[in-house]
């Protein structure tokens, strides 16, 4: 009969550092690839920490993605032969993603966005909280807390050793920086 759906829908996962995100893409991707679906992967030309030209996770899984400056430049790299969209770090993105996203996903698409949900003073992070607005499905996810064992939903900003405030900028020349997983009540943040 007349009961013939269409693809196309969001999927979101979201959570703390360290929580597995970009494993989690990581195997999204990888299980549509053996299925063979075209996929295709982006992710912010800001995040090079670990990998000019991937997605990596921080147990030394990798994928191609292919970095980009803007929202708008994902819109035009996906072709019509491309199946699954997926985007990682995408709280670096501006609000034009949710957009994207939307039009990717209404094209027939199926669109995996990785990305933190909170800062490290545990507000909500750019355009993630939107994303999860819209999506279809979300997958949340926790690390472990390396103070308690807790459910890691935070991640700990540290300088020079110390908990941030919260006005530290985002950039601190010349400071140490690290990030840690930790739940809600062992997490710090100085005032
Ligand atoms: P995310 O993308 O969410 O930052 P990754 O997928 O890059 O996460 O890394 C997940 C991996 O991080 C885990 O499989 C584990 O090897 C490692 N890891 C390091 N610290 C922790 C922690 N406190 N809790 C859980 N996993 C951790
Ligand atoms: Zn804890």
């Amino acid at each position: 009969s007349v009961f013939v759906h269409r693809g196309g829908w969001i999927e979101v996962i979201c959570g703390g550092m360290f929580s597995g995100k970009s494993e989690e893409l990581i195997r999204r991707i990888r299980r549509a690839q053996i299925a063979r679906m075209q996929v295709k992967a982006f992710k912010p030309a800001i995040d090079d920490r670990y990998h000019a030209t991937g997605i990596a996770s921080h147990n030394g899984l990798v994928a191609d993605a292919q970095p980009v400056h803007s929202a708008p430049e994902i819109l035009a790299s996906v072709t019509p032969d491309i199946n699954v969209v997926a985007i990682d770090e995408v709280q670096f993105f501006d609000e034009q993603v949710v957009e994207v996203c939307q039009q990717l996903a209404d094209q027939g698409k199926r669109v995996i966005c990785a990305g933190l949900d909170q800062d490290f003073r545990g507000q909500a992070f750019g355009p993630t909280p939107l994303l999860l607005a819209v999506a279809e499905y979300i997958t949340k996810l926790q690390a472990i807390c390396v103070q308690c064992g807790g459910p890691a939903s935070r991640t700990q900003r540290l300088i020079n050793g110390l908990p941030a405030a919260v006005d530290d900028p985002v950039i601190q020349v010349g400071a140490s920086e690290q990030y840690e997983a930790r739940c809600r009540h062992c997490h710090e943040l100085l005032t």
